[in-house]
């Protein structure tokens, strides 16, 4: 019996060990982890995350998806979310993640702009981009449009270039001009568009690009670093797409140029809050925000970065503030306008 016994002992203490080493070891495994719910769908993105990999020794995990879906799988997920960081390609949607509670405040001392961080601590951008009017070069005169009002007006019918009212970077110029001019104002420009539209809204903004080099319209509206990255294509045919427009940045003498941010936030359950704070840190800085400029065209919110010159050569511009995202409803209003037109 007293065999038994203390055969019983043993076993109990060699499990016990056991599952103590387990647990030390899933601690372990956390602490090297990183998850990453990110709308991002660039290549260079790849890249940057395997240098966060090499630099810290954390291994990172990317769920890719719309904005809406990652919010909505976060809110399902409640506690047991496994989402270090919520990357968005729009500054409202991450407004929105914040406005549901879904965002926890952190304090990262990071040389981004003014404007480029949430003043509560909630998100921070890691790039930011500009919705620009491009034309063909051969056919327009830039004098001939200085405002995004302008390419409502009649004289560009079936001569305009933009893609489908469901994207978030159109939604969000359309709420821009919501905040700026009232919804009148806007409802009306919207109209103008859908009549000056080309084609039936189809493709991408480097799609609306290539559709000016192809003859089927004059000007369009794009996100500067899809140009970016055709005029630096491998592609020669690529680059000669890019070549054949020039830029123009709307709204100067006015509010400005509509831009938008990358954003960056950590989730109110984060898992692994200090790997989450460390990959801010590392994006935000120098080497990642270089790599950025030169690899995906953005701006760079690093103070001590300069865009790359392929971009530098459009010119510096007035970039307008980010308002548009503090106002939930103006998304909203921006969609209904959009129906209400019939911008597809
Ligand atoms: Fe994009």
């Amino acid at each position: 019996m007293n065999k038994i016994f203390s055969i019983l002992i043993v076993l109990l203490i060699v499990s016990c060990s056991g599952s103590k080493k387990k647990e030390q070891k899933s601690a372990e495994k956390k602490a090297s982890e990183l998850n990453i719910y990110s709308h991002r769908h660039y290549d260079s993105d790849k890249k940057a995350f395997k240098m966060f990999e090499d630099e810290t020794g954390i291994k990172v995990n990317v769920v890719k998806a719309g904005a809406d879906e990652l919010i909505s799988r976060m809110e399902m997920e409640g506690e047991n979310s496994p989402a270090d960081l919520l990357i968005t390609v729009d500054a409202a949607k991450i407004q929105r993640a914040k406005d549901k509670g879904l965002l926890q405040p952190v304090v990262i001392p990071t040389n981004n702009q003014d404007g480029f961080y949430d003043t509560d601590g909630f998100w921070y951008a890691l790039t930011y981009r500009a919705r620009v009017i491009v034309f063909d070069k051969e056919k327009v005169n830039p004098e001939e449009i200085k405002n995004y009002a302008d390419i409502a007006d009649a004289k560009w019918k079936k001569k305009l270039l933009i893609r489908s009212s469901t994207s978030g970077y159109n939604q969000s110029l359309l709420a821009y001009l919501i905040n700026k001019d009232g919804k009148e104002v806007a409802t009306k420009w919207a109209k103008g568009v859908v009549e000056n539209m080309a084609r039936e809204p189809k493709g991408g903004d480097r799609d609306q690009i290539k559709a000016i080099a192809a003859g089927l319209g004059d000007i369009a509206v794009v996100n500067t670093y899809y140009l970016g990255l055709l005029l630096n294509s491998e592609n020669p045919e690529e680059v000669k797409v890019g070549e054949a427009v020039g830029v123009i940045f709307p709204n100067q003498e006015d509010k400005g140029t509509h831009i938008n941010i990358s954003g960056i936030a950590i989730p109110k359950n984060a898992p692994n809050l200090e790997n989450a704070k460390k990959f801010i840190q590392f994006m935000t800085g120098e080497k990642i925000q270089k790599f950025y400029a030169s690899n995906s065209f953005e701006y760079p919110v690093n103070k001590n970065v300069s865009p790359d010159s392929t971009v530098a050569e459009w010119g510096s511009f007035k970039a307008a503030d980010l308002e548009f995202a503090k106002k939930p409803q103006l998304n909203k209003e921006a969609i209904a306008i959009f129906e209400n037109v019939g911008w597809l």
